[in-house]
C-alpha cells in the first residue's frame, strides 16, 4: 500500500523580497519497506522534500496523501498526531537535549507518546543497548561525541516504534568510521518500516539503499528501483495517549533540575522580585494599619499583641473568667493583674548618673524612648539572646538599646529628668537578663513582677489623669450653639462668660444651660453622646460678635464628676479589677475581641483605637496603595518576563525538539505554563523563608512583615503562581507563533 504520495506538489519559501522554490511539481509514492535514498546537491530540495512528507512543513500546490487520504483539511493537531504517531525524525544536527542524559533522551519520546509507565524504562534501556550506547546510558548528551549523539537520537526516533524514520544527512556531521555505524543501525531498523535517507554520501547507503531519487532545483531527476522490497502491511502504531498529569510533572522537574545553573538563575530572579514587592505591599499594609489605628493615650505603653479585659459588673475575677480567657484560641497568656503600670505610663531608662558640682546634686536624664512594654513570657527561646528573668526585678530589652548588655543594671523611672531622686520616684533597678534581637524600644518584664499585685501603685500618673479629666472637659458643647469652651481658673463660682468684640461683660440672666458631650465608646468604638444640664448658671456676655466661652474650675469639676461618673469604665483609674491577655501576634487581637463574651466582659485594645477621622484618609491610602502596588508589580513584572524571555530564547532548540519528537501544542503548552509555575512555586516558598529568618533578625523587616496574616501571604502566593502561569501562556504563544521546522531551522541558526 502506498504509505505517502506526492501529486505535483510544490514548497516556495516567501521572503519580504524574493520567492525561492524548495521544491517544484513532485510526484513520488512511498511504501512501506522501502529504504529510500535521496541525493542531489546542497539547495535542490532534499530537506524541503523530507520536511513535507513529515509534516514539519507545509506546502503551496498539489496534494499530499497519507494511507491514500487527501491532507489539504488537515489541522495543525492532525499534523501533529501524524508527526507524533508516526514518524521518526533524525537531523544531522543530532537534535538531542543536551542537559538531558541519553536515557531521558529516550525516555521523553516514550513519556511523549504516553507509553505503559511500568515497561518505560525497560523499553528505553532495549533501545539503548541497540544503539550501542548502554554503557553511556546515563551520560548527559552535550558529553557525547557526534555518532554517540546521532545513535541516541535513532534510539529515540525508534522509541515510538513508529512506521516511518526519516533522516536528513544524519552522517553530514560525523566522521566516516561513525557515519558507517550510523547508517548500519538505520538499515538494521528498516525491517519493515519506511526509511527515508537523505545523504550526500551515496556510496555509504549503497549496500542498503532499494532506492534512490535524486533532486535537482526542486525537481526529481533520478528515481531509481536498486532492490526489490516486499510489501509489508501497515501495523497501526499505538496511539498517542495525552499526558498523564504525574507523567508532566515529572517531565516537567526534569527539564527544570536538568539545568541546575538556570534554575537557579530564575529561582533567585523570581525570589528578589517577590521579597521586593511583598516587603513593599507590607510597607503599604503597616502605613494603611497606622492611618486607621491610634495608640490609646490612656495606655501609652500596651503592645500590639495585648488586649484588656474587666467584667462589666466591676466584679473580681473567677477562676471561670481566667481558664474562660485562656481557653480563647489566640490567647496566650493571661495576667490577672492587668492594668500593672507598664500598661498606662510612660517610662523612662537610666543608666547616667551624672554629679553636678554647681548645684551639688545628682541629675538624672534619660534619652531612652520607650515604645512598649510586655511580659517576658510572652517571649519565644529564639527571639531573645540571654536568659527569661526569673526575680521581680530582672528584665529583657529591646536591642535598639546597643548600649546594654546582659548583666547591667538599668533604673526606671516615670519622668524623663529627675534631680536627686527618691526611691519613690523611681519604678526600681532592674538587672538585665536578655536581649530581644528583633524589636526595639521595648521592656520585658519577669512574670513575678508582673503578678505582684502591688505593682498597681504605679498605675496612677498624675498626668495621666489629667490628660483623661481634659479630654473629658473639652467634649462638651452648649446645645445648639456652637462655641468654643475655655477654662479660665481664675472665675469664681457657677457663671459663664460669652467673650465677644467689646471689653465689658454685662451680667444678664441666671438660668439652666443644656450641654451635649461627645464620647467614644471604647468598648464598641461607637461615638455616644452624654447630655448635661447645668442649672442656675449667671450668665454674662459682651456686645458684638461672641468668640467663646469662658468657665472656672467650679463648673469644670462638675463636669468632670458628671462625666468619671457616668463613663466610669471608661475614665476610672483607680481600684480597678482588669486582666491582661496576650494574644499570639499582631493579627489575633481584633479576632480575640471578637472571641469574647461582650454581655458579661469589657475589652480594651489600647494599640487599636480605630481612628473615626480615617476613613477618608483611608480610602485614599487603599486607592493609593492599590495603583502604586500595580505599577510596583508591573516594573517587576516586566524585568522578570525580560530576564526570562532572554532565557526561554536559549531553550528553542529544546522545545523544537519536544514537538518534532510529537508533543503536542497542549502537552507543551501545560509544559511551558507548569515550569513557570513551578518556578514561581519555588521562589515563593523560598521567599517566605528568607522573610521568616529575616523577621527574625532585622528589626525594619520585622517591623513590616508583623502586619502580614497568611490569608495575605496565600493571597500574594496565588498572585504570584497566577503570575508564573501568565508568563508560560505569554511564551507558549511565541512558541507556537513558528513552524516546528522554522523553529528547529532558527534554532540551529543562533
Ligand atoms: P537541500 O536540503 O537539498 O540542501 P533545501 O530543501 O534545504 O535543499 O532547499 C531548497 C531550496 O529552498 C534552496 O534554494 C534553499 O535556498 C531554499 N530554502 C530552503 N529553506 C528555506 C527557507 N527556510 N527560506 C527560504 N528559502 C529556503
Ligand atoms: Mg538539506
Amino acid at each position: 500500500m502506498s504509505l505517502i504520495r506526492l501529486e505535483n506538489v510544490s514548497k516556495y519559501y516567501k521572503s519580504a523580497e524574493t520567492v525561492s522554490v524548495g521544491m517544484k511539481k513532485i510526484n513520488l509514492d512511498f511504501s512501506l519497506g522501502e529504504f529510500v535514498a535521496v541525493t542531489g546537491e546542497s539547495g535542490s530540495g532534499k530537506s524541503t522534500l523530507l520536511n513535507v512528507i513529515s509534516g514539519l512543513d507545509g506546502y503551496e500546490d498539489g496534494e499530499l496523501y497519507l494511507f491514500g487520504e487527501e491532507t489539504s483539511h488537515y489541522t495543525i493537531a492532525d499534523w501533529e498526531r501524524y508527526r507524533g504517531t508516526y514518524i521518526g525524525f533524525v537531523f544531522q544536527n543530532y537534535n538531542i537535549i543536551d542537559s538531558f542524559t541519553v536515557l531521558q533522551n529516550v525516555l521523553l519520546a516514550l513519556e511523549v507518546q504516553g507509553y505503559d509507565p511500568k515497561k518505560r524504562k525497560a523499553r528505553a534501556l532495549e533501545l539503548i543497548e541497540k544503539v550501542g550506547l548502554l554503557s553511556h546510558k546515563n551520560h548527559k548528551a552535550s558529553k557525547l561525541s557526534g555518532g554517540q549523539k546521532q545513535r541516541a537520537v535513532i534510539a529515540r526516533a525508534l522509541a515510538k516504534d513508529c512506521p516511518i524514520i526519516v533522516a536528513d544527512e544524519p552522517t553530514g556531521n560525523l566522521d566516516s568510521v561513525s557515519g558507517a555505524q550510523v547508517m548500519e543501525l538505520l538499515n538494521e531498523i528498516s525491517k519493515g518500516k519506511l526509511v527515508v535517507v537523505v545523504t550526500h554520501d551515496f556510496e555509504q547507503v549503497e549496500k542498503f539503499a532499494t532506492r534512490k531519487i535524486k533532486m535537482h532545483d526542486g525537481e526529481v531527476v533520478e528515481d531509481k528501483k536498486l532492490k526489490a522490497t516486499t510489501e509489508v502491511d501497515l501495523v497501526e502504531p499505538p496511539k498517542i495517549k495525552s499526558m498523564r498529569f504525574i507523567t508532566l510533572l515529572r517531565f516537567t522537574m526534569r527539564n527544570l533540575f536538568s539545568t541546575p545553573k538556570r534554575l537557579i538563575f530564575l529561582v533567585m530572579m523570581q525570589l528578589l522580585m517577590m521579597i521586593a514587592f511583598t516587603l513593599i505591599f507590607t510597607y503599604r499594609v503597616s502605613i494603611m494599619r497606622d492611618t486607621e489605628v491610634t495608640q490609646s493615650a490612656r495606655f501609652p505603653n500596651v503592645p500590639e499583641t495585648r488586649i484588656l479585659v474587666e467584667r462589666k459588673d466591676g466584679l473580681e475575677f473567677t477562676e471561670v473568667d481566667l481558664s474562660y480567657f485562656e481557653n480563647i484560641r489566640f490567647v496566650d497568656k493571661v495576667f490577672e493583674n492587668g492594668l500593672s503600670f507598664y500598661n498606662s505610663l510612660p517610662l523612662y531608662i537610666f543608666t547616667e548618673d551624672n554629679y553636678d558640682a554647681w548645684d551639688n546634686q545628682v541629675h538624672y536624664y534619660s534619652y531612652d524612648n520607650l515604645n512598649g512594654t510586655d511580659a517576658a513570657s510572652t517571649l519565644k527561646s529564639n527571639e531573645y539572646t540571654g536568659t527569661m528573668p526569673e526575680g521581680k526585678y530582672e528584665i529583657i530589652i529591646g536591642d535598639t538599646w546597643v548600649n546594654y548588655e546582659v548583666g547591667d543594671i538599668v533604673k526606671l523611672g516615670t519622668s524623663s529628668y529627675y534631680v536627686n531622686p527618691t526611691p519613690d520616684d523611681f519604678i526600681g533597678e532592674f538587672t538585665i537578663t536578655g536581649i530581644d534581637k528583633a524589636k526595639g524600644g521595648i521592656l520585658y518584664f519577669s512574670d513575678a513582677f508582673l503578678n505582684d499585685p502591688n505593682v498597681d501603685r504605679f498605675t496612677i500618673n498624675e498626668q495621666v489623669k489629667l490628660d483623661l479629666e481634659q479630654s473629658a472637659m473639652y467634649s462638651w458643647n452648649v446645645k445648639n450653639e456652637g462655641y468654643y469652651l475655655q477654662y479660665n481658673p481664675e472665675i469664681t463660682g457657677r457663671r459663664l462668660n460669652y467673650n465677644g468684640e467689646s471689653g465689658t461683660l454685662t451680667f444678664i440672666e441666671t438660668k439652666d444651660i443644656e450641654f451635649t458631650g461627645y464620647f467614644y465608646d471604647r468598648n464598641t468604638w461607637d461615638e455616644i453622646q452624654l447630655e448635661y444640664t447645668l442649672e442656675d448658671v449667671d450668665v454674662y456676655k459682651e456686645t458684638g460678635e461672641i468668640y467663646y466661652l469662658e468657665f472656672g474650675p467650679e463648673v469644670y469639676n462638675e463636669f468632670k464628676d458628671f462625666v468619671l461618673t457616668e463613663l466610669e469604665y471608661m475614665y476610672k483609674i483607680e481600684n480597678r479589677v482588669v486582666a491582661s491577655l496576650s494574644v499570639k501576634g499582631l493579627n489575633n487581637g481584633t479576632k480575640t475581641i471578637n472571641a469574647i463574651d461582650y454581655e458579661t466582659y469589657r475589652t480594651i485594645y489600647p494599640a487599636n483605637i480605630p481612628d473615626p477621622a480615617s476613613a477618608i484618609f483611608l480610602f485614599m491610602n487603599g486607592l493609593y496603595t492599590g495603583v502604586f502596588m500595580f505599577v510596583v508589580g508591573l516594573l517587576l513584572y516586566s524585568i522578570v518576563h525580560a530576564v526570562t524571555k532572554n532565557v526561554m530564547q536559549s531553550r528553542k532548540k529544546d522545545f523544537s525538539i519536544f514537538r518534532s519528537i510529537g508533543t503536542s501544542k497542549t502537552t507543551l503548552a501545560r509544559l511551558v505554563v507548569l515550569e513557570q509555575i513551578s518556578i514561581a512555586g519555588l521562589s515563593a516558598v523560598l521567599m517566605l523563608t528568607v522573610l521568616y529568618f529575616l523577621g527574625q533578625y532585622v528589626q525594619a523587616i520585622y517591623a513590616m512583615i508583623q502586619y502580614m496574616e497568611i490569608s495575605n501571604y496565600i493571597t500574594l502566593i496565588l498572585f504570584f503562581l497566577f503570575f508564573g502561569g501568565w508568563l508560560g501562556l505569554r511564551f507558549n504563544k511565541k512558541i507556537f507563533k513558528q513552524s516546528v521546522i522554522e523553529s528547529i531551522v532558527s534554532s540551529k541558526e543562533e
